[in-house]
C-alpha cells in the first residue's frame, strides 16, 4: 500500500465538499474515513453528494466534530468514531493490562500490533497520520505504565489534532482499568 496522503488530490481546483465528508486516496469519498451524521445527515435517504474528486485535502479529517447524537443505526458498519473508540478501548485496555514486567514475547507482540496499525487501520488518513506520530514517538513497551502513557499521549495527539480536549493521562488506569475512587463502576 503507497502512502495514502501521496494521492491525495488537488485541493485548488474544484468546489467544497459537504462539511465533514472525507476523500479517500482514490479521489472518492471515504466512508470508513466519515462520520455518519456526515455521511448521512438526517432526513436524508441518500449520502450527500460529493463534489469532483479532490476537493478536500485528507488533513480535513480532523474538521470532522465530535456529537453526543449518534444517528448511526446499529446494523450499519462502523463509521470513523465508532471504529475509532472501539479502536481505543481496545488499545488502551490491552495497555492496561500488559504486564508491569513483560516476556520478550510480550514485547515483541506489542510492538508488532502498533507498528501494524499504520498499515492495516481501515481509516487510511487516521493511518498515514499515526504513522507520522509514530515515526516520531516510537512505542515505548517496557512495561504497563510507560505503554499506557504513550498510548495515552498518542490518542491526546488525535484529540488536539481534531481540536478536543487533552485527557489528563495520569488517570489512565482510573479510566481502562480500575474505575473511578467513588465505585460507580465496581
Ligand atoms: C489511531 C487512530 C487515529 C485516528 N485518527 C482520526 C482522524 O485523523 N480523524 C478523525 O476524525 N478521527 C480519528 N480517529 C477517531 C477519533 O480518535 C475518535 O475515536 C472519534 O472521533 C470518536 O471520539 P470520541 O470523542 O467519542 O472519543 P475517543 O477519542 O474515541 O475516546 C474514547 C474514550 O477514551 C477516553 N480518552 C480520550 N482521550 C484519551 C487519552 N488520551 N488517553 C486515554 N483515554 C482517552 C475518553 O474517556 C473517551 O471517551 C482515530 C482513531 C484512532 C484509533
Amino acid at each position: 500500500m503507497g502512502n495514502p496522503t501521496s494521492s491525495t488530490p488537488d485541493t485548488s481546483k474544484s468546489e467544497p465538499l459537504p462539511p465533514g465528508m472525507v476523500i479517500g486516496p482514490d479521489g472518492k469519498p471515504c466512508k470508513i474515513c466519515t462520520a455518519f451524521r456526515h455521511w448521512k445527515p438526517p432526513g436524508t435517504s441518500k449520502p450527500k453528494k460529493a463534489a469532483a474528486a479532490g476537493t478536500v485535502a485528507a488533513t480535513t479529517v480532523a474538521a470532522i466534530t465530535n456529537s453526543d447524537t449518534d444517528i448511526r443505526p446499529a446494523h450499519c458498519p462502523p463509521d470513523v468514531e465508532i471504529l475509532g473508540r472501539a479502536t481505543w478501548t481496545f488499545l488502551h485496555t490491552t495497555a492496561a493490562y500488559y504486564p508491569e514486567n513483560p516476556t520478550p514475547a510480550h514485547r515483541t507482540s506489542m510492538l508488532s500490533l502498533l507498528k501494524s496499525l499504520p498499515l492495516l487501520y481501515p481509516c487510511v488518513h487516521c493511518a498515514a497520520h499515526l504513522g507520522e506520530n509514530m515515526k516520531e514517538n516510537p512505542p515505548k513497551v517496557g512495561n504497563r505504565f510507560e505503554l499506557s502513557k504513550w498510548l495515552c499521549e498518542r490518542h491526546n495527539d488525535v484529540n488536539v489534532r481534531l481540536g478536543k480536549e487533552k485527557f489528563d493521562c495520569a488517570k489512565v488506569d482510573e479510566r481502562w482499568r480500575d474505575g473511578p475512587p467513588d465505585g460507580s463502576c465496581d
